[in-house]
């Protein structure tokens, strides 16, 4: 079991950011509003991630860190409709197979806090242990039990990049949800929570992590065709940081890389614009999860569409209709 874990281990955790996406994506679907990460050497010595959200009862602990024991799809048509961030139930038994690691919660309806630890794969008891309400994990040491994946961990400010780029990229999809990070002991990130607005992106959240410079030259764009709602920010062509490090994409809140979208929005820049520089956008498409395929990839990365050209016109319209209208 624990090597089917580790084995498991090596598709879901790459790296420390695929620990703390997996952590913080859980707390996200227990409905958690505050989520702080804490790292230690850019969290190859120790990731903890705290939640407020509901929590899990004392007796189900063994559940969570069991292999597929609380995977949320019963059917194959569950696995279309996907609502839920994981859906795999098993990226804690990987993390703890691979670690040493600790559940600590207290369910809502508890008096009583409990922890379970594992250690390299090894289950302990459930014990007692005060907690506030919500879920801590903590995952020390990451590795440490398979050398041969340790040994391709990067250098601490590498691996603490790629963990403030992913939250970055939650945070724009997120700007109801305060997030805090912090790296040895000293703060690092911190991104306030804030009303979401009838689903509108909320602006402040769009400076604390595109800077302002980007909100000043931020266009809206709002568009809908064919049952896909292509919505967000792009940057006017005055905008002069625009880098591809700047191009977000969520599809159906999920952040993903795509070509196709990529493609749409360069060739509506070059066609309205006349120039082919790097876009800067935050973009998000909505559509019926049925046409698109999110379980191409266990990182969860890409997607594949059912109708890729339809979405490439939607974004490619949404765009140029953004930047048209705005050199009017
Ligand atoms: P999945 O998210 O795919 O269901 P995970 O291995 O990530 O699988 O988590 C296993 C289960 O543990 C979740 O389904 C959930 O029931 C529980 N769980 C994990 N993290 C939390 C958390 N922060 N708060 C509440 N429950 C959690
Ligand atoms: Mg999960």
């Amino acid at each position: 079991e624990t090597l089917i874990n580790q084995i498991a281990a090596g598709e879901v955790v790459e790296r420390p950011a695929s620990v703390v996406k997996e952590l913080v994506e859980n707390a996200l679907d227990a409905g958690a509003h505050r989520i702080e990460i804490e790292l230690q050497d850019g969290g190859t010595r120790l990731i903890r991630v705290r939640d407020d959200g509901g929590g899990i009862p004392a007796d189900e602990l063994p559940l969570a860190i069991q292999r597929h024991a609380t995977s949320k799809i019963a059917s194959l048509e569950d696995l279309e409709a996907v609502g839920t961030l994981g859906f795999r139930g098993e990226a804690l038994p990987s993390i703890a197979s691979v670690s040493r690691f600790s559940l600590g919660s207290l369910h809502r309806d508890a008096t009583h806090g409990a922890e379970l630890v594992v250690d390299g794969g090894r289950v302990g008891e459930v014990v007692p242990k005060a907690h506030p309400r919500g879920t801590t994990v903590e995952v020390r040491d990451l590795f440490f039990n398979t050398p041969a994946r340790r040994k391709f961990l990067r250098a601490e400010r590498t691996e603490l990049g790629h963990i403030e780029e992913w939250l970055r990229s939650l945070a724009l999809a997120r700007p109801d949800i305060e997030l805090r990070l912090s790296h040895n002991g000293k703060p690092s990130r911190r991104y306030r929570g804030e009303a979401n607005d009838a689903g509108l992106f909320a602006q402040g959240r769009l400076q604390e992590t595109l800077g302002a410079e980007f909100l000043a030259h931020a266009l809206h764009m709002e568009h809908e065709a064919g049952g896909i709602t292509v919505s967000g920010w792009i940057a006017d062509p005055t905008y002069n940081r625009a880098s591809a490090d700047q191009q977000y994409v969520y599809v159906n809140g999920r952040s993903i890389r795509d070509r196709t979208i990529a493609h749409g929005v360069k060739q509506a820049y070059a066609d309205v614009l006349y120039h082919g520089r790097q876009p800067a956008y935050v973009l998000f498409l909505t559509l019926d999860p049925r046409r698109v395929d999110v379980n191409v990839h266990p990182a969860k990365h890409e997607v594949r569409f059912r109708d890729s050209r339809l979405i490439h016109d939607a974004v490619y319209h949404a765009v140029a209709a953004t930047l048209a209208e705005a050199r009017a």
